[in-house]
């Protein structure tokens, strides 16, 4: 039957381990993180113009169909002209020509405006398609990196994940719990007293202390000063191999 303090032991060493293979990506994961929210941005920008460009689009072809439809009505209304009885009737449809002259303009106006802004919108699109092929190229290259470290150390990681959910559960709830908090704020969470200190945070361990923590294996000892479990340097924990 295994010791308390050797199951929180034991759990450090393979966590220990897990973290060595962790390191080995470096910053890898991060980049990745911060590569894949650029491509997302990029990609929100340029649908944002596709959006803005098909609407342009639109409005250039509604348009056009609504100065055929100006221009039908104008001669409409030119052949009514001459067969007005009074004045009256001339004024009120030389009125409505007018008007329909001014707003036939306005819309030639808005229409080369549009023009421009296609043109514009062409360009950009051009550009920021681009920028999202680049930062893909990018980030897949990355996770090329990241995938034969993962690919290597697969098998190996995979056992101690098992190892590690084995020795998790040897410890009790209570015990994991303590286990976990403290290896919120240290990676090494459960440490050997060595040369009568803590190996976690080197300080000094009081005599009495030391006698207890060789002798009360059921007990839970933590550094005073780096909140760590300690256990004693004699504990035998056997090697790990992969
Ligand atoms: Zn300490």
């Amino acid at each position: 039957m295994q010791s308390r303090i050797f199951k929180f032991a034991a759990l450090a060493q393979v966590d220990e381990m897990l973290d060595e293979f962790q390191e080995e990506f470096g910053d890898l994961p991060e980049k990745l993180d911060s590569m894949r929210l650029r491509v997302s941005e990029l990609q929100a920008i340029l649908d944002e113009t596709e959006g803005i460009t098909a609407d342009v689009k639109s409005f250039i072809s509604s348009s056009k169909i609504t100065l055929i439809e100006m221009k039908d009505r104008e001669e409409k209304l030119a052949k009514q002209q001459f067969l007005v009885r009074n004045n009256k009737e001339f004024d009120a449809i030389t009125k409505e020509i007018d008007n329909l002259r001014d707003a036939h303009n306005k819309l030639i106006d808005e229409l080369r405006g549009s023009g421009v802004k296609q043109e514009n919108l062409a360009a950009m699109l051009i550009e920021q398609k681009k920028d999202v092929e680049a930062s893909t190229v990018a980030l897949l290259e990355k996770e090329k990196e990241f995938n034969i470290i993962n690919s290597g150390q697969n098998a190996e990681v995979q056992a101690l994940f098992k190892l590690r959910e084995d020795r998790s559960n040897a410890l009790d709830t209570e015990d994991m719990k303590v286990y976990n908090r403290i290896r919120s704020y240290h990676k090494d969470a459960a440490v050997q007293v060595r040369k009568n200190s803590c190996s976690g945070c080197y300080s000094a361990i009081p005599p009495q202390i030391i006698v207890e923590i060789r002798t009360r294996l059921e007990d839970v000892y933590t550094c005073e000063q780096c909140g760590r479990v300690l256990f004693p340097e004699e504990l035998e924990l056997e090697d790990i191999e992969l």
